[in-house]
């Protein structure tokens, strides 16, 4: 990839709204970004590997649970911190913001907030340091967008759970060492289970083939009556509110990052319109191409300050998971149609690993389809203002 030389588009100075802590901990996170990711990442996009060597790293800058208290190993950073950090990891690449956003907010936050005490002790300090990384598994093959309807099951067989299901689709599954899994009781209830590599009848065969995603490992859990202990079970809540939860901190975090992709496309195209030269004069000084650039940056910052307000809501706790949903769905579909349209104002050069353009463009295909699609967050901004439910 060509030398990283992102530079950060503000133009309604939206740092002044930020905390000397808040710029601290964003400018570490996106001098890391352009140190340690840019220069490997569109090898490791083109392999389809994660890049495994970065895992440090992330926990260096505060990506593994950057709103978990210190006390189990967190960053016991506020939410918009951990915005900008997702911002400034999606920047590099949406793949790496994946494996950060799962392991903070699909992992650490639900044995957080629905763990025990020692489920805290054991696990929150070693996935806050990357010793371990965790997975979250919901969606199965036959329920997607309807996880309620899963049949992934646990039996109580006295000692311990019975567990029977597969997940599919599941970010870091191939290398977690731990997984964060939903299943059904007995009385069809919905339960959290920590699921630990080893235990037998327990497999995740990676996902191959993928053009999205590249540079983060997908794939399967498998339970084949898996013997879990009943100490595994996060006994804190329960019911679909549960994994719903974690989405809601996974989905803000996925809203800041989505403009760190948009802005890099944006500043890419930027710079590359000013130096390509086409009939005698750069190619940004056409209308038609100011005419993208300049929609480009004013849908950046409309989705900043969206987000940033986002931000102080989710801090004082009173985000609602419908706000929630319309950030991801408006800054997800915002920063694919940036990166399509930053995409042609390269021309030819824009379909090459050369730059992060096209990357960002189909990684981006999976951010609109995870953790919600772009259809049902339109569904559940529909029943937050009429209160009629049109998902069936
Ligand atoms: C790369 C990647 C990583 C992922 N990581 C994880 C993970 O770590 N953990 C995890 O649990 N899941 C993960 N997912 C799964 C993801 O959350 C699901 O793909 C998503 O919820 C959609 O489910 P589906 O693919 O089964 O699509 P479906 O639910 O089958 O939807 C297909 C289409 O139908 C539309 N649709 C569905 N219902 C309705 C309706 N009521 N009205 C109108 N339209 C509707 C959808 O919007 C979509 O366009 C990942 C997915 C990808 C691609």
């Amino acid at each position: 990839m060509a030398q990283d030389l992102f530079q950060a588009p503000d133009y309604f100075g939206l740092d002044d709204l930020l905390t000397e802590e808040h710029k601290l901990v964003r400018d570490a996170a996106r001098e890391w970004v352009k140190r340690e990711v840019s220069p490997i990442i569109e090898d490791a996009a083109q392999k389809a590997e994660f890049p495994k060597e970065i895992i440090g790293g992330l926990a260096e800058i505060g990506a593994f649970g950057p709103y978990i208290p210190e006390e189990y190993g967190g960053a016991g950073l506020d939410q918009i911190s951990y915005g900008l950090i997702m911002q400034e990891i999606e920047r590099g690449d949406s793949g790496v913001r994946s494996t950060a956003s799962v392991q903070s907010s699909l992992v650490m936050y639900p044995i957080w907030k629905y763990g025990t005490e020692e489920q805290k002790q054991k696990f929150l300090p070693k996935l806050a340091s990357g010793e371990f990384i965790g997975c979250f598994g919901l969606t199965e093959p036959d329920f997607g967008s309807n996880p309620g309807g899963m049949v992934t099951n646990i039996k109580d067989m006295g000692d311990h759970y019975l567990l029977n299901g597969a997940k599919m689709w599941i970010s870091n599954a191939p290398f977690a060492d731990i997984a964060v899994v939903w299943a059904k009781n007995e009385e069809g209830r919905i339960k959290g289970i920590i699921v630990e590599r080893g235990m037998e009848g327990f497999s995740t065969p990676e996902t191959h083939n993928k053009w999205s995603l590249r540079a983060s490992a997908t794939g399967e859990l498998i339970f084949d009556n898996v013997k879990v202990p009943k100490e595994n079970l996060m006994p804190n809540k329960d019911g679909l509110g549960a994994p719903l939860g974690c989405l809601d901190s996974a989905r803000y975090g996925i809203a800041w990052g989505a403009i760190g992709a948009a802005m890099d496309c944006y500043d890419t195209a930027l710079r590359y319109a000013k130096e390509r030269v086409q009939f005698d004069k750069p190619i940004a000084g056409t209308q038609l191409q100011q005419k993208k650039l300049a929609e480009m940056i004013t849908e950046i910052t409309k989705a900043q300050l969206l987000t940033w307000r986002l931000g102080v809501l989710r801090n004082e706790g009173n985000a609602t998971s419908a706000q929630i949903s319309m950030a991801k769905r408006n800054n997800v579909d915002m920063a694919l149609n940036i990166a399509r349209e930053a995409r042609q104002i390269l021309g030819a050069m824009g379909i090459t690993g050369e730059y992060s353009i096209m990357r960002h463009m189909m990684n981006l295909e999976s951010v609109i389809t995870y953790e919600g699609t772009h259809d049902i967050h339109l569904l559940i901004t529909g029943l937050d203002i009429t209160g009629i439910p049109a998902f069936k």
